[in-house]
C-alpha cells in the first residue's frame, strides 16, 4: 500500500487552492477536467489509504477534544455534494460527524441575521460539521437572483450594492473568529463543467432510479450559468483567506473529485495535528492502583492480567515475521541470482 504523508497529501491538493488574494475567473482558472492522467492514477492510490487516514486523525482530534473542523462544500447542482459526502463519510466515525444540508431559509430564519442559521449547526470541538451548502449562498444564490434578497428582512438602507462587498468582509471576519475559537475550515468548491452538468442532468432523466434526483427546478438554475460562475469567481477571489483558503475541485470525474476532498479535508486535519491527551503521573498511578484491583479479581486458574499475556504473544509474534520475512526476502534475492548467474 502506498505510504501517505502529510507532505503527499500537501503536494497532491495544492494546484487546487486559491491563492488568498488572487484574482480568480471562471471558468478560465480551474479545469473542471483538470485530473491530469498523472494525477488520475495517484488518486486511485491515495484513495484507500487516504479513507484510513482520516479515522486516525479524527479519533485523535475527538479525544484532545480542542479543535472542530468545518467542512464546506458549495457547487452547481449535480456537480457531486452528495456523493462526496457519502465516500468522506465511508471512512469516519459518524458519531463524530454532522452533516447539515441547507435549504431554503425558514421564516425563523429570516427572522434572524443571515448566518445565524449557520451557527447553530457548527461543530462541537472534537468533531466534524459537514456543510451541503452554506452560508456562501448568501453571496451566490441570494446574488443571482435579486428577488431573495429583496425577501430578506434586512433594513433596505442595507441593501445597497455594497452588500456583497460587506459580506464577504463579514464572512471573513466570522471565519477568523471561528479559526481563534479552535475552528478550522475545508472549503470546497466543486467545479464541473456546463456540460458534464447537462449529461448528469440526462443522466437523472432517462434513468429511471436516478428521476428523484432531478427537479424541474435544476433547469431553470442551469440557464443562470453564467451568473453563478461570476459569483463564484467572486467568492473565490474575495473570500480565499490564509485562515480558511478555498481549494477548487475538479469534478467531471467523481472518484476523483471524492478522492480529492477526502484529501483536503485530511490536510486540514493534519495541520491541526491533533495529539491523544498526555496521560500525568497522578492518572497513571490510578491506573496502576486500578490494574492491581483487577488482577486481584482473577478467578481460580485464570491469568491474573490476561491482557498482559496477550500483548506479549502478539509482540513475539510481530517479532518472528520480521525475521521469518528476511530470512524469505533474502532466499529469494539468493535464487533470483542464482537464476540469473
Ligand atoms: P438542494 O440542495 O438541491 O436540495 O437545494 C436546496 C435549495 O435551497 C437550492 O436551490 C439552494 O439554492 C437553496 N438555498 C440554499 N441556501 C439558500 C439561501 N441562503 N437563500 C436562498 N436559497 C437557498
Ligand atoms: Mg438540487
Amino acid at each position: 500500500m502506498v505510504e501517505l504523508t502529510p507532505k503527499r497529501i500537501a503536494q497532491f491538493i495544492e494546484p487546487f487552492r486559491v491563492e488568498p488574494g488572487s484574482r480568480v475567473r471562471l471558468p478560465r482558472d480551474f479545469d473542471p477536467a483538470g485530473t491530469r492522467e498523472q494525477s488520475k492514477a495517484e488518486a486511485k492510490e491515495i484513495l484507500a489509504a487516504g479513507v484510513g487516514l482520516l479515522a486516525e486523525y479524527q479519533t485523535r482530534l475527538a479525544a484532545q477534544d480542542n479543535y472542530g473542523v468545518v467542512m464546506v462544500l458549495q457547487a452547481m447542482d449535480a456537480a457531486g455534494k452528495d456523493g462526496t459526502i457519502s465516500h468522506v463519510m465511508s471512512g469516519v466515525n459518524p458519531q463524530g460527524v454532522q452533516v447539515s444540508s441547507f435549504k431554503v431559509p425558514s421564516s425563523e430564519d429570516m427572522d434572524h441575521d443571515y448566518l445565524w442559521r449557520y451557527a447553530k449547526k457548527l461543530p462541537e470541538r472534537g468533531n466534524i460539521g459537514i456543510f451541503n451548502r452554506s452560508y456562501y449562498e448568501e453571496v451566490l444564490v441570494v446574488r443571482v437572483h435579486p428577488q431573495i434578497l429583496a425577501a430578506q428582512k434586512l433594513p433596505p438602507r442595507l441593501k445597497g450594492r455594497d452588500i456583497w462587498k460587506r459580506r464577504f468582509r463579514e464572512i471573513n471576519d466570522w471565519e477568523h473568529y471561528l479559526t481563534d475559537q479552535g475552528f478550522r475550515f475545508a472549503k470546497m468548491f466543486l467545479n464541473v463543467s456546463k456540460e458534464e452538468q447537462r449529461r448528469r442532468f440526462l443522466s437523472r432523466i432517462d434513468e429511471p432510479e436516478k428521476n428523484w434526483k432531478f427537479s424541474a427546478n435544476d433547469s431553470k438554475e442551469r440557464a443562470f450559468w453564467d451568473d453563478y460562475q461570476k459569483a463564484f469567481s467572486e467568492v473565490l477571489s474575495n473570500t480565499s483567506t490564509p485562515w480558511a483558503p478555498w481549494y477548487v475541485i475538479p469534478a467531471d470525474d467523481k472518484p476523483f473529485a471524492r478522492v480529492a476532498a477526502a484529501a483536503v479535508l485530511a490536510h486540514t486535519m493534519i495541520e491541526i495535528d491533533p495529539r491523544f491527551p498526555k496521560v500525568g503521573p497522578e492518572a497513571k498511578a490510578a491506573l496502576q492502583a486500578a490494574k492491581v484491583e483487577l488482577e486481584g479479581q482473577a478467578p481460580p486458574g485464570a491469568a491474573p492480567d490476561l491482557i498482559e499475556v496477550e500483548l506479549a504473544e502478539k509482540a513475539a509474534a510481530k517479532a518472528t515475521e520480521k525475521t521469518t520475512g528476511k530470512a524469505a526476502a533474502k532466499s529469494k534475492g539468493r535464487k533470483a541470482k542464482a537464476a540469473k548467474g
